[in-house]
């Protein structure tokens, strides 16, 4: 389901329009508002309701994200470095969430020619070469093999 925009919120500043990655945020040439041009391309990523600085776009969540019609607010706070998250549900009941920006700076991501040239263990191993230090964590959660044996009868 699509997003759409808030005419009397938003400024026009177009920062939707740079971070779709659908190319479907376009401003209006006569109102100079943004708008979804092509719904049935949105993907739904939120990209642009979180780059929003008016908290001007909203998205009609899909049935398996938002059953039973209930809303998503998302607001990206830079300042605080945290994205937070507030699902509304029709029966009146609200769910919160906080969670880190976790955005890579522009040009900080080494090609693959500047990292160290991969070892043998390196080919045994799940993580990408940029985990997960990319995700400025210690380590990626992964379950052990024998919980991986629990439930199975
Ligand atoms: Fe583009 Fe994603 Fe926003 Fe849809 S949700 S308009 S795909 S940035
Ligand atoms: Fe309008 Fe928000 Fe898009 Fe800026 S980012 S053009 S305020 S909808």
């Amino acid at each position: 389901m699509p997003t759409f925009v808030y005419m009397t919120r938003c400024d026009g500043c177009g920062h939707c329009v740079d971070i779709c990655p659908s190319d479907i945020m376009h401003i209006d040439k006569t109102t100079r508002r943004a708008y979804n041009i092509e719904p049935n391309m949105c993907w739904e990523c939120y990209s642009c309701v979180k780059a929003c600085p008016q908290n001007a776009i909203d998205a009609r969540g899909y049935a398996d994200f938002a059953p039973l019609g209930h809303s998503v607010r998302v607001l990206r706070e830079p300042e605080k470095g945290t994205i937070s998250w507030k699902v509304k549900f029709r029966n009146g009941h609200e769910k919160n969430f906080e969670s880190p920006i976790r955005t890579t700076k522009w040009g900080t991501i080494p090609s693959p020619a500047e990292l160290p040239p991969p070892s043998e263990a390196d080919f045994k191993n799940q993580e990408l070469a940029h985990e997960p230090d990319a995700l400025n964590i210690d380590g990626l959660p992964a379950l052990s093999p024998d919980r991986l044996k629990l439930g199975v009868v």
